[in-house]
């Protein structure tokens, strides 16, 4: 057996030297099991590679049965071998029979080898195949050869990737050529072809061995020292008070970066034979599969900060970065793990499209890039490994698809879908400056949702009337610390000028539940949707809400100024928050600031008990507006953000829609304006029926105003009401079978 060192770098320069003979990628694949088992010591050499995303297949054997190569296979899990591909962790058997998940393989004959130690060959936690030792007599493999086991793994990890061994069946298949479907889910509707920009590039490394690792260890020293220096200037450049989180990020970094144990652990990688970059590869592959198997999140955190680490010392070490905005190529389409909404507001609008492995709809990220119209798909889980920078992409945010490397038939169909996309585009333009009117002469006012300045150059091009909702906290969950009130003062006004007249009904702010503010300790509740958040938190923590009343007050700088209050339940939360509004107009009045020209004053109905409440509240109220997507997730009891129930009610559904049109009735008794903010007014055929029930004001993301528009002006209103009635008498659960049926005859 090679002990780390020198016997270790032999064994690593043999490897090495297999990838300059003139062999196809099998006999290279069979010579190298020899040079293993001879330099191991062992009877058995065994190289398993994934087939694909589930299955391995045994590609190359010394000591086993010939007859076995390509033809044993099995799933991730199964057997051994399979759970060292499964747990990304090295199995080491005294006597493998006996060992928990053995699963015998006739076709091989190594019933007759006892003992078993596999490892992983993976390469930044990707797992691409298993490579496994056997030995007749039983034994345990010592400490020293499981390492020397797993540094031969990274070589041919490497080696894989270069593409070192192509041959015959899915096994063997070149590196990122295949074409892949990535199902993930929608993040922003549209669709683009491009190539890929990838956030964080691969690392290319051509020699993965080296023959001098005194100079390999000053050349990680070097990169270290830069990275010391750089995350202290992170540190330094970044500390404001009340900068906690993004402190705690940093620090984590420095820790990391000085951290003893992480330099040695690198180093004896390179004192046994590998190059700088991959030992800093093989120690990333541990991260990851230790992020997997942590369930803290705290935890995980933090293993994802010495994962972002590893990375920055990658592009030192290799001198290979990221784009630079200013130098993308045609049609870009930013492929990463996750991003966060700076940086993509440095990428610019000058991406077509975005795909990322993580995300959420609420992201910034997917906020920044819905305002912008720029498709995108989330959870496109394993993306960043496959893809390499300027591969071919297809993305289908409508569908939540990403197409990478599509063939010719996928590109085809796609294109007509693209060219159906603009000619409808161009149809909703040119009804852009025409009323929202149906057919009946019934017309409803489409208005945009918005929440950052960067959102109201939309209201021009997407021929809404006005701002139906603009989500105030998106500034302060952008920021690291609490906007002040003359900042805020000063956006709001700006928003007001950027409306030219136009009406902006300015939510107050709505944090809790999923959006936590970077700045304020997340609070431990067993239900946060249900839990503290919105006007509850307002209320009894009035200073931040007050500021930011004075704040909209002097925005207005005498304009006509209109505010709701998220969330509100019951009718004394909109008595006090509405007085509590009066008393900062006293203050500020008192104070000589300039009130605004006229003030209304509304509230969210997102829960149904406020369909409920006291005449009074109606009175009060000088409008109301349903925030459908809460008002939904409570009037079903489904979670918004659990995928599995979250589709399972349709708005169409009766009862939800009888729901809707009571509110509508209640209010029209006590003329108290009313209009439906949420996601499904963005929807045409949803958005036609909330008008049949009763709805002349619907808020909607810029993008979902031309489609809706059009819907509405091509029907009449009392044949769609009818068509509801009818579905409603005949006992179904959904209207949504009738009205297509009804549209589909229309349309024809
Ligand atoms: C809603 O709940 O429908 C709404 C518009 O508010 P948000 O999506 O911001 O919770
Ligand atoms: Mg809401």
């Amino acid at each position: 057996m090679p002990k780390p060192g020198s016997d270790s770098r032999e064994l690593l320069r043999r490897l090495r030297a297999t990838l300059a003979e003139d062999n196809e990628g099998q006999e290279r694949l069979d010579h190298i099991t020899q040079i293993v088992a001879q330099g191991m010591g062992t009877e058995v050499c065994s190289i398993y590679l994934r087939r694909d995303a589930q299955t391995l297949e045994l590609c190359a054997t010394e000591g086993l049965k010939k007859e076995s190569v390509h033809q044993t296979r099995m799933r991730f899990g199964e057997g051994l071998v399979g759970r060292i591909a499964k747990e990304a962790r090295a199995i080491n058997a005294e006597n493998a029979n006996r060992e928990k998940g053995f699963r015998y393989m006739p076709e091989t004959g190594e019933e007759r080898y006892s003992s078993l130690l596999g490892v992983p060959i993976q390469r930044l936690g990707e797992i691409l195949g298993v490579l496994v030792v056997q030995n007749k007599q039983p034994r345990f493999y010592s400490d020293d050869e499981v390492y020397a086991l797993e540094i031969v793994a990274m070589v041919i990890a490497e080696m894989k990737e270069l593409g070192a061994f192509v041959g015959e069946g899915d096994a063997m298949s070149a590196p990122h050529q295949r074409p892949f479907l990535f199902n993930g889910t929608t993040g922003q509707e549209g669709v683009a072809e491009g190539v890929i920009v990838l956030h964080d590039p691969q690392i290319v490394v051509s020699n993965p061995v080296t023959d001098d690792p005194e100079a390999e260890k000053a050349r990680l020293q070097d990169a270290m020292n830069q990275l010391r220096i750089s995350v202290d200037d992170l540190l330094g450049a970044n500390i404001k008070v009340g900068d906690e989180e993004h402190r705690d990020v940093l620090e984590a970094y420095r820790m990391f970066a000085n951290s003893k144990g992480w330099v040695s652990r690198l180093e004896s990688s390179i004192d046994s034979g590998l190059a700088a970059e991959v030992a800093v590869e093989k120690e990333q592959s541990a991260t990851r599969a230790r992020m997997a198997r942590v369930p803290d999140p705290y935890l995980r955190d933090r293993l994802h900060d010495l994962d972002d680490l590893s990375n920055r010392l990658l592009r030192l070490l290799t001198g290979q970065g990221r784009h630079s905005s200013d130098k993308l190529p045609e049609n870009p389409i930013l492929v990463a793990r996750n991003i966060g909404p700076g940086e993509l507001l440095e990428y610019g609008k000058k991406l077509k499209g975005i795909v990322l492995e993580e995300g959420s709809v609420g992201s910034h990220a997917a906020i920044i890039a819905r305002a912008w119209a720029i498709p995108m798909v989330i959870h496109a889980t394993n993306i960043t490994r496959e893809a390499l920078n300027g591969d071919a992409i297809l993305v289908d945010g409508d569908q939540g698809l990403a197409h990478l490397r599509p063939d010719d038939s996928v590109t085809n169909a796609f294109r007509d879908k693209i060219a159906m996309v603009s000619e409808a585009r161009e149809k909703f333009a040119a009804i852009r400056e025409e009323p929202a009117e149906t057919l009946d002469g019934v017309t409803i006012s489409l208005m945009m949702n918005a929440g950052l300045m960067l959102d109201l150059p939309s209201l021009e091009g997407s021929g809404a009337e006005g701002v139906g909702l603009f989500r105030t906290e998106l500034q302060f969950l952008m920021r690291s610390a609490v906007p002040r009130r003359n900042e805020l003062a000063e956006t709001y006004s700006r928003v007001m000028d950027a409306a030219a007249g136009k009406p902006v009904v300015f939510r107050t702010l709505d944090i809790g539940s999923d959006k936590v503010l970077p700045f304020w300790k997340p609070q431990d509740e067993p239900n946060p949707a249900m839990g503290w958040r919105a006007i509850r938190l307002g209320l009894d923590k009035p200073g931040l809400m007050k500021m930011q009343i004075q704040a909209l007050l002097r925005g207005a700088k005498g304009r006509p100024l209109r505010v709701m209050f998220p969330f509100i339940a019951q009718f004394n939360e909109f008595r006090d928050a509405r007085a509590l509004f009066f008393n900062v107009v006293e203050s500020e009045k008192r104070l000589g600031h300039t009130m605004p020209s006229e003030i209304k004053i509304g509230a969210m109905l997102e829960t149904p008990s406020l369909a409920f409440a006291p005449d009074r509240f109606f009175e009060l109220c000088d409008f109301i507006s349903i925030g459908g997507n809460d008002l939904k997730q409570f009037f079903y009891a489904a979670d918004r953000e659990n995928e599995r129930v979250r589709r399972r009610y349709d708005t169409l559904n009766v009862s939800f829609l009888t729901f809707i049109g009571q509110i509508a009735e209640r209010c029209k008794s006590f003329d108290t304006p009313l209009s439906f903010c949420g996601e499904d007014a963005g929807r045409p055929l949803e958005a036609l029926c909330l008008a049949a029930m009763g709805l002349r004001s619907l808020s909607m993301r810029p993008a979902s105003v031309g489609p809706v528009k059009d819907m509405i002006r091509r029907h009449n209103l009392n044949e769609v009401r009818a068509v509801i009635d009818a579905a409603f008498a005949s006992g179904e659960q959904s209207v949504r079978p009738a009205l297509m049926a009804y549209l589909e005859k229309t349309d024809a």
